[in-house]
C-alpha cells in the first residue's frame, strides 16, 4: 500500500519551521507497514495545494497531510480541498458545537474565525482533535484516502494516534515482520551489492539506515500470517548474516557496536582499558554509554601531549622521537603502557591526525593507528580515513571497537603481530 506525506505551510518552505511532522509521520507509517514513496511540502497557496493533492492522489493509496487547518486567513487547506473536489465548504454542526463548548470553558465567546475551523469540504468525515480546536478530516482524492491533520505537532500526533492509525492499521491487511541488522566495517554500497540476491530469493524488502559510521540493514517481510512474515524475515536475516559475516554484522537492532563489544568482554570475563589520543575520550564515551560497563572497563587515559604519553603511559621518549606520536610504534607502546598501568587483560590505543591541520605528505590528515595489547604482545592497524575532523574521530573510535571485537571473535591468543 503506497503512501505519501504532504506538509503544508509557507513557514516550512521558507525554512522558518523545521518539518518534524514529516519525519514523525514517515516513521509511524513505516512501522505500520505502509510503503511511503513521496514526502512533499507545499506553501499555503490554494492552486499549488490543489495540483499537488491531485498528483499525489493519483499515485498513492493513502495521503497524510498536515497544516493550514487553523482559523486565520492564511490557512487554506480545507478551502483548497473543497475546490479540488468541486464541493462547497459546509459547517459541521458537531464540530462547531465542540469549538463553542471549548471557548465557553475558557469563558470566551468563539469568534467567527474560530468557528471557521468547523467548515469542512462537503462529504468529508471529521476527525476529532483531542487536544485543540481545529478538527481534521478524511476525504477521497482520486485513488487515495486522504487524511488532513493540523500543523501544530502536539495536535497532529495526538490526532494521528487516536483517529488515523486505527484506520490505517485495518487497511494494511498483510501482517509484516521487521528485523534490523547492525553492520559496521563495509561501505554501504558494498553491503548493498553483497545483498543483491536477498530480496527476490526471500521475497523481502531491504532498507538501509545510516547513523554514521554504523549501518542498519532492515529486513521487512510481509505474509498471510504474522508467523509466516516472521519466518521469512528470519530466513532472510540469517542469510544477510551469512553473506556479510559475523565480523561485520554485530547484532540485531536496537544495538550499538560498543554494546556488542561489551557483551563479548562480559561473557569472557575479560577487562579492557584505553589509551586515547586523537579520539579524546570518544571510545570511553561509547563503551560507557550503556550501563554496566564497570564489569569489563577499568578506565582510560586521554594522553594528548607527548609528555602525557611518556609520563602516564610510559611511552619511551625514543619511540616518540624516532617514529612520532602518530606511528605504529607509538600506538603499540600506548596500548602496552595502558595495559601495564591499569593492570587490565586487554588495552586499546588510538593515535592519529584528525585534522584539519597537522598533516604532512608522509603523515596526512586521517592517518590513524590502532593498537590492541594482549598478554605477550600487541596487534597494530593502520587506517587512512577521510572527511571532516568529526568524521575521522568517530570513524577511528568505531574502528578501534571493531578491532577489539574482531580479536575477541577470533581468539585473543592470535592477536600478536
Ligand atoms: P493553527 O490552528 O495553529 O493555525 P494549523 O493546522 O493551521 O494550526 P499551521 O498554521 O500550518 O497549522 O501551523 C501552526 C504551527 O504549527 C506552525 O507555526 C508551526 O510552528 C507548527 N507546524 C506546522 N507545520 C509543521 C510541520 N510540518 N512540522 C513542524 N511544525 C509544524
Ligand atoms: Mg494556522
Amino acid at each position: 500500500m503506497k503512501a505519501a506525506i504532504l506538509t503544508i505551510g509557507t513557514e516550512l518552505v521558507r525554512g522558518q519551521v523545521v518539518d518534524t511532522n514529516a519525519s514523525y509521520l514517515a516513521e509511524r507509517l513505516a512501522a505500520l507497514g505502509l510503503d511511503t514513496t513521496v514526502m512533499e511540502t507545499v506553501a499555503d497557496h490554494s492552486s499549488r495545494i490543489q495540483s499537488t493533492l491531485r498528483r499525489l492522489g493519483t499515485e498513492h493509496d493513502v495521503l497524510v497531510c498536515t497544516g493550514g487547518l487553523g482559523p486565520t486567513s492564511d490557512d487554506l487547506t480545507s478551502l483548497s480541498v473543497a475546490r479540488l473536489l468541486g464541493v462547497p465548504l459546509e459547517r459541521d454542526p458537531a464540530q462547531a458545537g465542540r469549538i463553542e463548548a471549548y471557548f465557553a470553558r475558557t469563558n470566551r465567546p468563539a469568534s467567527p474565525c474560530n468557528l471557521k475551523q468547523a467548515d469542512l469540504p462537503q462529504g468529508a468525515t471529521p476527525l476529532e482533535n483531542p487536544v485543540g480546536t481545529a478538527p481534521g478530516f478524511v476525504v477521497w482524492i482520486r485513488r487515495a484516502r486522504a487524511f488532513f491533520l493540523p500543523g501544530v505537532p502536539e495536535e497532529m500526533t495526538a490526532m494521528f494516534s487516536s483517529a488515523v492509525e486505527p484506520v490505517l492499521r485495518s487497511l494494511v491487511c498483510a501482517p509484516f515482520s521487521e528485523i534490523g541488522l547492525c553492520v559496521f566495517g563495509l561501505p554501504e554500497g558494498v553491503v548493498n551489492d553483497r545483498l543483491a540476491s536477498i530480496e527476490t530469493a526471500h521475497r523481502v524488502t531491504l532498507g538501509y539506515r545510516v547513523s554514521f559510521p554504523e549501518l542498519e540493514v532492515k529486513v521487512l517481510a510481509r505474509g498471510e500470517t504474522e508467523e509466516e512474515a516472521r519466518q521469512r524475515a528470519r530466513g532472510a536475516a540469517d542469510q544477510v548474516r551469512e553473506l556479510l559475516g559475523p565480523e561485520v554484522v554485530y547484532g540485531e537492532a536496537p544495538c550499538s557496536l560498543a554494546q556488542a563489544v561489551g557483551e563479548l568482554l562480559r561473557q569472557r570475563a575479560l577487562t579492557v582499558t584505553l589509551a586515547e589520543s586523537c579520539t579524546g575520550g570518544l571510545v570511553a564515551e561509547l563503551l560507557t554509554a550503556a550501563p554496566g560497563a564497570s564489569d569489563f572497563f577499568l578506565g582510560g587515559l586521554v594522553a594528548y601531549a607527548n609528555s602525557a604519553k611518556q609520563q602516564l603511559l610510559e611511552v619511551p621518549q625514543l619511540v616518540l622521537e624516532r617514529f612520532g606520536a602518530v606511528s605504529a610504534e607509538a600506538a603499540r607502546a600506548m596500548a602496552e603502557g595502558a595495559r601495564r598501568v591499569f593492570g587490565s587483560y586487554l588495552a586499546l590505543a588510538v593515535t592519529g591526525i584528525a585534522g584539519p591541520g597537522g598533516g604532512s605528505e608522509q603523515k596526512p590528515v586521517g592517518l590513524v593507528y590502532l593498537a590492541l595489547a594482549v598478554e605477550g604482545g600487541a596487534t597494530v592497524r593502520e587506517l587512512r580515513l577521510h572527511g571532516s575532523r568529526e568524521r575521522i574521530r568517530r570513524m577511528a573510535a568505531f574502528a578501534a571497537l571493531a578491532l577489539l571485537r574482531r580479536v575477541l571473535l577470533r581468539g585473543v591468543a592470535g592477536a600478536v603481530d
